[in-house]
């Protein structure tokens, strides 16, 4: 039989030409795949911004499965689920994303910090511990320490507060010297009244005077533990100091340093004192302890209580007219009391401290607001003068 060579001729451009289009066909189907990802992308985005979350988690984890080396997809994925309050389901795309070994570095950095944010929202403390401290060293270390320092603040570890407090110092995030010491205070009381250890409480309380030499509180922490311990002197001068390093906070020891005063025999001076520090902030609570200080020299209250009037020419004051009217003599004097009890009812809410933050309005005096958990908050005045 003869091969007839004219057939290949004419085949192979026949061939050639299916081929050619059967390459066409691959590609465009590979791109219309290619394409689907993208699309279910671009769909769950679109309900994301019509806040139709279940409908963007099922595009997004179409998007997923037909494209699951894309790691950004897996992050929106996740932060969907934490912010739904799904956290189980952002701790497992967090950690799947963790587990791949072909993560960028940026990335495995980010889905760390993803993840101590799902425990956190779960409440899983004990693993947000560990997942931020795993941060050390990433762009996001400065905020996993803020973040540490408030978890240890909220479960009173104040030694590992205030660690994470210097270690912020340290590497240049701020100032942290007024906190540290607040944190030294927490765990003076901490020592002091748990475990009865007045000399390591005195040590710490000395070590924040060092560190926060502006800082009242270690000081007036340190008055107090040294008037409780009989030395009235001491505590005395604790307060002079203070009064020297944070003259605004006067008005809170006003009343604590009359009664020192006159344990150490020093109430000439302390006048002297209190009336220098009224004259830069006319305060209530001054203008009190100046009328305490006259009665411990001797001076009738009837004469001394004129120092409410004197405030009074100065600051209008509800709470120095009660304390003044408690000793005025009535025309009527069988309705004393019941007068008196009501202007005492309508000072007391304006007796109370406010934070500055929060407006949260406590009776006493709060280093740390109760409410928003801010330190130094609170003005050291009370609502009546703000
Ligand atoms: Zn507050």
């Amino acid at each position: 039989m003869e091969f007839d060579f004219t057939w290949i001729l004419l085949g192979l451009p026949i061939v050639f030409a299916l081929g050619w289009l059967a390459s066409r066909l691959d590609l465009r189907q590979l791109r219309i795949e290619d394409r689907q990802a993208p699309k279910a992308y671009f769909r769950g985005l679109n309900y994301l911004l019509n806040e139709q979350q279940d409908q963007a988690i099922d595009a997004f984890i179409e998007a997923v499965q037909k494209d699951p080396d894309t790691s950004e997809l897996h992050f929106a994925l996740g932060n969907l689920f934490r912010r739904r309050g799904e956290t189980e389901r952002a701790v497992r795309v967090h950690e799947h994303l963790l587990a791949r070994a072909d993560l960028s570095r940026d990335d495995h950095e980010r889905a760390q910090h993803a993840l101590a944010q799902d425990f956190l929202k779960a409440g899983l403390l004990d693993r947000a511990e560990d997942a931020l401290h795993k941060l050390d060293g990433t762009r996001y270390q400065e905020q996993a320490w803020l973040t540490l320092l408030s978890l240890h603040e909220r479960s009173r570890s104040w030694p590992q507060a205030a660690e994470v407090a210097r270690r912020l110092q340290q590497a240049g995030h701020g100032d942290f010297s007024a906190r540290l010491a607040h944190y030294q205070c927490e765990q003076a009381a901490q020592l002091l009244h748990k475990k009865g250890d007045a000399a390591a409480a005195r040590q710490l309380l000395a070590q924040a005077i060092a560190g926060a030499p502006q800082a009242a509180r270690p000081r007036i922490q340190l008055a107090g533990m040294l008037a409780e311990a009989g030395d009235a002197a001491g505590a005395y001068e604790q307060l002079v100091q203070v009064a020297e390093h944070a003259p605004q906070a006067v008005p809170l020891i006003a009343s604590e340093w009359v009664r020192l005063a006159r344990r150490a025999g020093r109430l000439p001076e302390l006048v002297e004192q209190l009336g220098h520090s009224y004259a830069l902030t006319p305060s209530v609570d001054v203008a009190d302890a100046l009328v305490q200080a006259d009665v411990a020299r001797g001076a009738p209250i009837q004469r001394a209580r004129e120092g409410y009037v004197r405030h009074m020419a100065q600051e209008p004051s509800l709470i120095a007219a009660s304390r003044w009217l408690a000793h005025e003599p009535f025309a009527h004097e069988g309705a004393h009391a019941t007068v008196q009890r009501s202007v005492e009812h309508a000072a007391r809410p304006l007796a109370r401290y406010r934070c500055a933050a929060c407006g949260f309005e406590t009776q006493g005096y709060f280093w740390q607001c109760p409410g928003c958990l801010a330190w130094e908050s609170f003005p050291p005045r009370r609502i009546e003068e703000l």
